[in-house]
């Protein structure tokens, strides 16, 4: 029986044409700028975003992480959701790299709310720390996969442009909430100073991240990058795979989301199961009643289904759609969980 792995839109391996492409690409040493790939990926992105220039990182860790390290000084604070992924998985980060404090913030499905971010903002007080980023993930992978509202995004970008400070977005799954809301990626970003987005999630690249902003901000995060190890030499075999994901996985992403609508329908109908988030995008956050998530998912592994505990609740599955798995696979799923859960 083939295992069925809604663990992460992380799971996804690079198809034929897209190692194709990783194959065929021209290359160069980015680290002297010379790689033709990296850099056509980095113009495309910059385009993308709307931004003058960007970088290709490694990760969506290191994007985030440089992206704090350019924006704040040690002692600053970074105004987020309490379940922001800088603050929750990221191995403690931000302290440990640039000396800075998260001031967390209850978003409701992790999504902030401007007032309440104005009114985490420091007054200038020797006491306090320096309120210096306001930090939103869209869409929030804690929140489950829940969509910002552009007039949201922009009413935050406001209050924080009147009161000095940067807005980061961390874009990891920035394209689903794209393609869920019809809304273009230049526009999510356009009051943000940074912004990223991850190739190795829903979109099915091997490997990477881009961070774009303005130049001054993207050549210190390019010494920020390169003091974390991260300057890459033929990286150009990564961004190609990069570049083929964002021209022909991007639309697909829907198929992602009206599986996750179909799983969590399928689901909810089994006894005790309730869907905790409207599904935007590719997540399924499942509650079973009362038991015991991570019993439940060896159950799941030994029917032929992969899935994680959620973490913010004890009975609590999350699924997530992707690239790699049908609607077929997705009812499929549906049945092996049902009889698992009823053994
Ligand atoms: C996955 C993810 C990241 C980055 O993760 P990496 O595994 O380091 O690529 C950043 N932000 C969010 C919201 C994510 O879901």
């Amino acid at each position: 029986m083939k295992p069925i792995d809604l663990r992460s839109d992380t799971v996804t391996l690079p198809s034929p044409a897209m190692r194709e492409a990783m194959v065929r690409a021209p290359l160069g040493d980015d680290v002297y700028g010379e790689d033709p790939t990296v850099n056509r990926l980095q113009e495309l992105c910059a385009d993308l975003l709307g931004k003058e220039a960007s970088l290709f990182v490694a990760s969506g860790t290191m994007a985030n992480q440089i992206a704090l390290g350019v924006l704040t000084r040690p002692g600053d604070e970074v105004i987020c959701d309490q379940g922001a992924h800088p603050v929750n998985f990221e191995g403690g980060a931000m302290p440990a790299l640039w000396g800075i404090q998260p001031r967390t913030l209850r978003g409701e499905r992790g999504l902030l709310d401007p007032a309440e971010v104005e009114a985490a903002i420091r007054p200038e007080n020797e006491h306090f720390p320096r309120s210096r980023v306001v930090e939103i993930e869209n869409t929030h992978n804690r929140g489950g996969g829940s969509v910002y509202p552009l007039g949201t995004v922009r009413a935050i970008a406001e209050v924080a442009r009147r009161r000095g400070l940067d807005l980061y977005l961390d874009g990891a799954r920035l394209m689903n909430a794209v393609v869920a809301s019809g809304v273009p990626p230049r526009d999510f970003a356009e009051g943000a100073t940074l912004v990223s987005l991850c190739f190795s999630k829903g979109l099915g690249a091997p490997v990477g991240s881009i961070l774009a902003g303005d130049r001054d901000r993207i050549r210190e995060a390019r010494r920020l990058r390169k003091r974390l190890g991260g300057a890459m030499r033929q990286s150009g075999v990564l961004a190609a795979a990069a570049i083929h994901a964002l021209e022909n996985n991007v639309a697909r992403l829907a198929e992602d989301h009206d599986n996750a609508r179909a799983l969590a329908v399928a689901l909810s109908s089994l006894p005790g199961v309730r869907i905790l988030h409207l599904v935007e995008t590719n997540m399924v956050f499942a509650s079973f009643a009362g038991r015991d998530a991570a019993e439940l998912v060896a159950r799941f592994r030994e029917a032929g289904v992969l899935a994680n505990p959620e973490g913010s609740r004890p009975d609590v599955v999350r699924f997530v759609t992707h690239l790699d798995v049908s609607r077929d696979d997705v009812l499929e799923a549906t049945r092996r969980v049902s009889q698992a859960a009823a053994r």
